[in-house]
């Protein structure tokens, strides 16, 4: 193995939003990995998945030649054909008819200059991400509540507070480092209270002084419940309110339909075991609550995410330290895409689309074309594609015919599609096998950039490998296609020095301190300060904990109205199906799968089920799981913590590794109208054996 640097270098764990520091060294023919001691996220700490990156570092399998088709073509070639096939579009059909799809993969530096190039010169707001999928209803509500997708807690807080509540969130497996944290606090303090509300008990439970196996989908009656009777009983911080709120008053006669009988009813939890957890939340000095997928991925996840910032306000647990609602982002990059705009109904730097703000991102990028409104969403962009609208569809770093649901229609719309370009790590991907266009982008340890974490700190990603074959900076691929479109001088970037330093600058540009997210401290940057930056947590300067604590134009937060999802109910599945992590895969497994000792914790798809549910089904068995969307093969294993009445089946498999097991084909495109996000949990399903 070739190194650029054989010293240690100091770079950012690739996987969770956890966003844990890694020094990464050459030796030899390998890397050897180990947790950075400095960085504030994991204090040298690694999960399984982190310390085994050096295992997923060979060439197999990699996309390291442009392709056409099957076809490896120069790099001029490729990049002419992109930009010669999205022009055509553009002049036939106009800019709506091109959309860009990326991914809480990608480094801010590349979601930027993408999304510059699709809403500030393009002129269409069609760029959004695969992390839609995973944390866009808690930006929607922290949006709603607090005024801006500001997130009021960080990773030390969970050594300053008493009582967290893990919502909907398997940090053990999905956030480990996180949860070691966790762990460590609690050994440190046994007196701190941790309290699992999730239908499983997963890995989770371990830690948990109580869990609550509630029914899926019911986490807004208990919400709610608990908010009426902490106002019953006289347990709501009514100066906070008072000072800091509007919206109590109907958010709390909402949340008075929610007695404890129906409360019970709703949750499937005792009423003795709704009461005790009422008051050990009253009684909890200091709160936090962390939540995950479980929340989010709901046709009501934002009023989910709201449920809790509701309870938070109402308490006044919040902005201060040991308080506050925690969103644990699924991805390494899922908070710097939103920092740059990568999803489609935003536009740059946590701005929206009103004129002002339009017109001040036209000024500073010097476009007059920058588009005037949204674009479509995730699940929306794949409708478009299906029905024809979207006639060319750039693909960055994700593998949307995995992760989407309703994968198989997902593909039959990407099959239709007359120009589909991929930027890609490696060759044959669900996705990549439909690509026109196949573009070789560089993997972790070979590209430069930063990524942002769940508690906003922005770090670096180092390389320490060179580019292997052809492959490029997802950065510079689409700065080549800008050119050839015709927008060379405003995407002239050599290093992603530049580009940082751009995005940071825009950060600051005329808006008077008035925005939460604000880094143009950072805009002045030299290449070498670039090269050495620190983990750094925005906004710079930082503020005072409780000052512009909210971000609406009255400095006060809003409590809101809440109402569980509703779902149809369907005879002939009898089951709820909810997908999830297992510990040591990472989404579709194109690079954890390539690591023998991360296959021998699950080495193949199971669908995990209580002993009542098994009917004439065996451990062990082949069974096929159904919904009214498709089907898997998953072997059946049980779990006394599995709730009786749902299945787990894992995210990850593809078809690489499993020709029938993708999960998402099985979930209908159910989406929260205020997010966009899809329900990815509570698919009704049928279990039997193959
Ligand atoms: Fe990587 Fe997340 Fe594990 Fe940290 S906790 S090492 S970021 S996978």
């Amino acid at each position: 193995m070739t190194a650029v640097n054989t010293a240690a270098v100091n770079t950012t764990c690739p996987y969770c939003g956890v966003g844990c520091g890694v020094r990464a060294q050459v030796q030899g023919e390998g890397v050897t990995v180990s947790g950075d001691p400095q960085h504030p996220a994991n204090l040298g700490r690694l999960c399984i998945k982190g310390s085994r990156l050096g295992d997923t570092l060979d060439l197999s399998g990699r996309l390291l030649h442009p392709m056409l088709g099957d076809r490896c073509v120069s790099w001029d070639q490729a990049l002419d054909a992109a930009a010669g096939g999205l022009q055509q579009v553009i002049r036939t059909h106009g800019p709506q008819a091109v959309a860009f799809y990326g991914s809480g993969q990608l480094l801010t530096e590349d979601y930027y200059v993408a999304n510059k190039l699709m809403k500030g010169f393009i002129g269409a707001g069609n760029m959004d991400t695969n992390s839609r999928l995973c944390m866009a209803s808690a930006v929607a509500g922290y949006k709603r509540a607090l005024g801006a997708d500001w997130v009021p807690c960080r990773y030390r807080d969970l050594e300053q507070t008493d009582l967290v509540l893990l919502v909907g969130s398997n940090a053990a497996w999905a956030h480990p480092v996180l949860y070691q944290r966790l762990a460590e606090a609690k050994r440190q303090r046994p007196q701190m209270q941790v309290v699992l509300i999730d239908p499983r008990a997963t890995a989770s439970a371990d830690l948990a002084d109580r869990h609550l196996a509630l029914q899926p989908g019911s986490d807004i009656a208990l919400f709610n419940g608990l908010l009426h009777w902490l106002h019953q009983h006289d347990a709501l911080d009514q100066a906070f309110l008072q000072q800091h709120t509007t919206g109590a008053d109907a958010a709390l006669a909402a949340a008075a339909g929610w007695d404890l009988a129906r409360v019970s009813r709703e949750t499937g939890l005792s009423p003795d075991a709704l009461t005790a957890f009422f008051h050990q939340v009253a009684q909890a000095p200091r709160m936090m609550t962390l939540f995950s997928m479980g929340i989010n991925q709901s046709s009501a996840g934002t009023d989910q995410v709201n449920a809790i910032t509701n309870l938070h306000l109402a308490t006044g647990r919040i902005n201060t330290p040991g308080n506050g609602p925690f969103s644990l982002t699924g991805q390494p990059n899922a908070m710097g895409g939103r920092e740059v705009g990568g999803l489609a109904n935003q536009l740059a730097a946590h701005m929206g689309f009103s004129a002002e703000e339009v017109d001040r991102v036209g000024r500073f990028w010097g476009s007059d074309n920058v588009t005037p409104g949204p674009g479509l969403n995730a699940t929306a962009l794949f409708d478009a594609l299906a029905d024809g609208r979207i006639k060319a569809v750039w693909i960055m770093g994700t593998n949307p015919l995995v992760s989407l649901p309703d994968a198989d229609r997902a593909r039959q719309a990407l099959a239709g599609c007359p120009l589909v370009i991929v930027s890609e790590v490696m060759q044959e991907t669900d996705t990549a096998a439909l690509a026109h266009i196949r573009l070789p982008a560089l993997a972790w340890g070979e590209k430069e950039g930063t990524v942002t974490n769940s508690e906003r700190t922005i770090s670096r990603q180092r390389a320490f490998l060179p580019p292997p074959g052809e492959a490029r900076g997802d950065w510079w691929i689409v700065s080549q296609v800008a050119q050839r479109l015709g927008f060379g001088a405003a995407f002239a970037y050599t290093h992603p020095h530049q580009i940082f330093c751009e995005h940071a600058a825009l950060s600051g540009f005329e808006n008077q301190g008035q925005r939460a997210f604000d880094i143009s401290a950072l805009a002045t940057l030299t290449q070498e300060q670039y090269q050495q930056l620190t983990p750094q947590r925005w906004p710079l300067p930082a503020l005072p904990r409780q000052a512009r604590a909210f971000w609406h134009a009255d400095d006060k937060a809003r409590l809101l109205v809440v109402q569980p999802p509703v779902l149809p109910e369907l005879t002939g599945y009898p089951l709820t199906l909810n997908s999830g992590r297992i510990r040591d895969q990472w989404h579709t497994m194109t690079r954890t799968g390539k690591a023998a000792a991360l296959m021998r914790h699950t080495p193949e798809p199971v669908c995990v089920l209580h002993p009542a549910d098994m009917a004439d089904m065996a451990e062990g068995d082949i069974v096929c799981v159904t919904s009214p969307r498709g089907w898997l093969l998953a072997r059946a294993t049980t779990d006394n913590g599995q709730l009786r009445g749902s299945v787990f089946v894992p995210m990850h498999w593809n078809r690489q590794f499993s020709a029938q097991a993708r999960v998402n084909a099985l979930v209908e495109a159910r989406v929260d109208p205020v997010s966009g996000q899809p329900q990815s949990k509570q698919t009704p399903v049928r279990v039997a054996r193959w």
